[in-house]
């Protein structure tokens, strides 16, 4: 019951902070978390040799990727393309726009507002033919894409400007196609489909409460987890020196759900950005922290959050420790389930029910059927 007396005793803080953060939520984009594009993979560079580009690609593709040529205007196959999918470098297949940043220039090539977050196009300076623009270039193989001008008409006042042949489009039905292959392969290969993530986003009450209504989480445990293996009952984690997280552990069905998913709304209910805090609950135990179990784990969790700091959601920094997951503790019955258990302590009211009010809005279409 200590926590309880604990919260009580920050209660009028509480609901000033509730308030602040209302007002903070009103200025974020944290809405806009449900719908990032969040890159796949971060693979290092690729490097062949000329001989080979030449081997893997058609001329016209090789003039224009590897020898910066560009294709003659209204030529290009993906010109007038308006279906939803994916375009990714037609030399080393790293994705770099979708259909929703595509839009129609009139300038000849198919133009995009923006590209996937997370480095995929690298830019430099081109002062050929007496002009000085802003090349754009693959991150991943180097392969000339087009330029960049800051004369867009949507909001981010940028307009990628691209050669067709340096783009493949993989429409959404064959995207989806090739996750389930990719889910098959991992069946075949006896690799379950039912896994763990152990996650630190202040309350452990909150987070439970929100991840028991997802769609493909199996089950919630709350505990601690990243301090002292001696220190873990609930008071001596909240003295907020046994180097103990207050975390949920997570067991979700990965057909059903995604890492992705999870941690988008991981991102959306809390409050990344501030250091050892959530709201009026300070102190290491409440500091914001994935606890990775691979290195499949830890790449998803990293593009994520760097996709996020780069659409600038919170508009500052996030602060979140990507740590090795070691051992969970899980917490005292009375910490299980607790938000069902106690809708109306005020705690309950004032900060855990505004965080289910925002992801049943944000990610209505992913609740659980009841
Ligand atoms: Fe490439």
């Amino acid at each position: 019951m200590m926590k309880k007396n604990k919260r009580f005793g920050f209660y009028l803080m509480a609901i000033i902070i509730a308030f602040a953060l209302n007002a903070c939520a009103q200025n974020n984009k944290t809405a806009e978390i449900a719908n990032i594009t969040v890159p796949k993979n971060n693979k290092l560079p690729m490097e062949k040799t000329d001989e080979d580009w030449k081997k893997q690609l058609s001329e016209e593709q090789y003039y224009v990727l590897r020898k910066k040529g560009t294709e003659a205007p209204f030529t290009g196959k993906l010109l007038m393309n308006k279906e939803k999918g994916v375009y990714k470098c037609a030399a080393c297949g790293n994705e770099l726009f979708t259909d929703n940043m595509k839009f129609d220039s009139h300038c000849g090539w198919p133009s995009f507002d923006k590209e996937i977050a997370g480095g995929k196009i690298k830019t430099i300076e081109d002062n050929s033919h007496g002009m000085k623009r802003t090349e754009i270039l693959c991150a991943k193989c180097g392969g000339h894409l087009g330029h960049l001008f800051d004369d867009g008409p949507t909001d981010t006042g940028l307009r990628y400007c691209v050669n067709s042949l340096s783009l493949d489009f993989v429409s959404e039905a064959d995207v989806k196609k090739e996750q389930q292959q990719q889910q098959q392969q991992q069946n075949d290969a006896g690799i379950s489909h039912i896994q763990t993530i152990t996650l630190g986003g202040g309350c452990y009450w909150c987070v439970e409460a929100v991840y028991e209504m997802l769609d493909g989480v199996v089950s919630v445990s709350s505990g601690f987890s990243g301090g002292d293996e001696n220190k873990i009952t609930y008071e001596e984690v909240s003295e907020g020196n046994t180097g103990h997280a207050e975390v949920v552990q997570l067991v979700y069905d990965n057909t059903k759900t995604s890492l992705e998913e999870i941690l988008k709304v991981f991102f959306t209910v809390h409050d990344p950005t501030t250091l050892n805090r959530q709201g009026a609950d300070v102190g290491t135990q409440y500091r914001s922290v994935i606890f990775y179990n691979d290195n499949t784990q830890y790449e998803t969790a990293r593009n994520i959050i760097d996709a996020i700091n780069k659409e600038e959601v919170y508009g500052k920094p996030i602060v979140t420790q990507l740590l090795p997951f070691k051992k969970f503790f899980k917490a005292e019955d009375y910490h299980q389930n607790y938000y069902q258990q106690n809708k109306n302590q005020p705690y309950c009211r004032m900060v855990i029910q505004p965080k289910i009010e925002k992801f049943e809005k944000v990610f209505k279409d992913r609740l659980k059927k009841k």
